[in-house]
């Protein structure tokens, strides 16, 4: 059920951690970074748990944290949201995606995402017992088509599940695929369940649009969203959603069995973060950008075919220039040729489709600079 091809339960994140950890190897494998994040946002966990926020929090989230993230939807989006109905505090973007899947979508319902999809988003849809429809993204700068938009949608389609930025090909979709994605959610009366967790790590030349920013979208979409990539805190396991009141309130009803409540010292801690200085948000991608482009100069240099994402922590590299065609049989040989760990599109993928993806691979940048120039030095001679 939790795996595409029906097998192992590990992640593939966790695998290839693990094979990172068993190598020796540079991990640009999972998705996480290797340093902290604002000193602010840490002295505020370690300030709540002195002052004894160590209890069950409200339901909801802690009000402050509510709060702030109302806040930050109507500093960054102009959105006005209500943080007494319309706002949901979570254990990270996961558990708002399983609350709201679980929540909303019935047995033999479909569920349209876009292929390659996060991993969570195949085992959540089975989890459901909702049915699975991908809408391919294409290379190289992995759009939708249309017609494919089109032809997926249709009256049986429950909810559509949009990454944007996108895990894992860092694209950014643009206006007219988000403004055809509502268009066709409203015909069809679907719900859009949209997940923004890369909402701040995005680059020149691109900007992030909400969809429930889009005309008619509001009624219709769920926007999810999580402290661990914009705070550099993957392992708190803050994220939350929002919505409309009445899909708020069923989520609830799924969130109370899961986790009840999340990280009481963590939820003011966030808050802290979600009102840093627009200076932050801007060096933040700035930074993150750089290491893009690092990674992306180096991984060209060493032969890889490499397509620039606009966001999010990860890059999509070709290993058929390198005489590969097989991105799994690549990663597992990666650690022996270049002490670096990928993780291979295939991953992200039906076993109906994978075939499109196969010469790919993916590579985090979301390390120190030091450890991405030693991986880029390491992978230089794989030719
Ligand atoms: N959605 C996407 C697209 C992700 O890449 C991730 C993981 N990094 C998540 C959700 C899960 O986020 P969290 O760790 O907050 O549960
Ligand atoms: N989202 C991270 C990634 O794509 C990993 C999260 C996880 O391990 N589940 O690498």
């Amino acid at each position: 059920l939790l795996s595409p091809d029906g097998g192992v339960a590990a992640s593939i994140f966790a695998q290839m951690s693990a094979l990172a950890v068993r190598t020796g190897s540079i991990n640009l494998g999972q998705g996480f970074p290797d340093e902290d994040g604002p000193a602010p946002v840490l002295e505020a966990a370690r300030q709540a748990i002195s002052d004894g926020v160590n209890q069950y929090p409200p339901g909801r989230g802690d009000p402050v944290l509510l709060a702030a993230i109302a806040r930050h939807q109507s500093r960054f989006y102009g959105l006005t949201v209500d943080p007494s109905s319309e706002i949901l505090v979570t254990a990270g973007a996961t558990e708002a995606l399983a609350a709201t899947l679980l929540a909303l979508v019935s047995p033999g319902d479909e569920v349209v995402t876009f292929e390659p999809f996060y991993d969570a988003y195949g085992g959540l849809i089975g989890l459901a017992d909702g049915v699975h429809r991908t809408v391919l993204l294409h290379a190289p700068d992995f759009q939708p088509r249309p017609e494919d938009l089109r032809a997926a949608i249709t009256d049986r389609t429950r909810l559509i599940l949009v990454n944007n930025p996108h895990n894992p090909t860092g694209s950014v979709f643009n206006d007219a695929t988000l403004a055809l994605i509502v268009e066709l959610a409203t015909r069809h009366d679907a719900l859009i369940v949209t997940d923004e967790v890369y909402e701040h790590l995005i680059f020149s030349g691109a900007t992030h649009t909400p969809i429930a920013g889009l005309p008619g979208a509001r009624e219709r979409t769920i926007t999810i969203s999580s402290a661990g990539k914009t705070f550099n805190t993957t392992g708190w396991k803050i994220g939350w959603l929002t919505a409309p009141a009445e899909l708020v309130t069923a989520i609830i009803t799924v969130k109370q069995f899961l986790s009840y409540v999340n990280g009481a010292p963590f939820q003011p801690a966030i808050a802290r973060g979600l009102d840093l200085p627009d200076e932050f948000y801007q060096d933040l991608a700035t930074d993150l950008q750089a290491k893009r482009d690092l990674l992306a100069a180096g991984l060209t240099a060493a032969g890889f075919g490499v397509t620039l994402p606009q966001g999010s922590y990860f890059i999509v590299a070709d290993v058929a220039p390198l005489g590969y065609a097989d991105g799994v049989a690549f990663c597992q040989a990666l650690p022996e040729l270049a002490g670096v760990v990928a993780v291979p599109l295939s991953a992200f993928t039906s076993p109906a489709n994978r075939h499109h993806f196969s010469s790919l691979v993916r590579f985090a940048y979301c390390k120190r600079s030091a450890v991405l120039e030693q991986a880029v030095a390491q992978l230089a001679g794989i030719r």
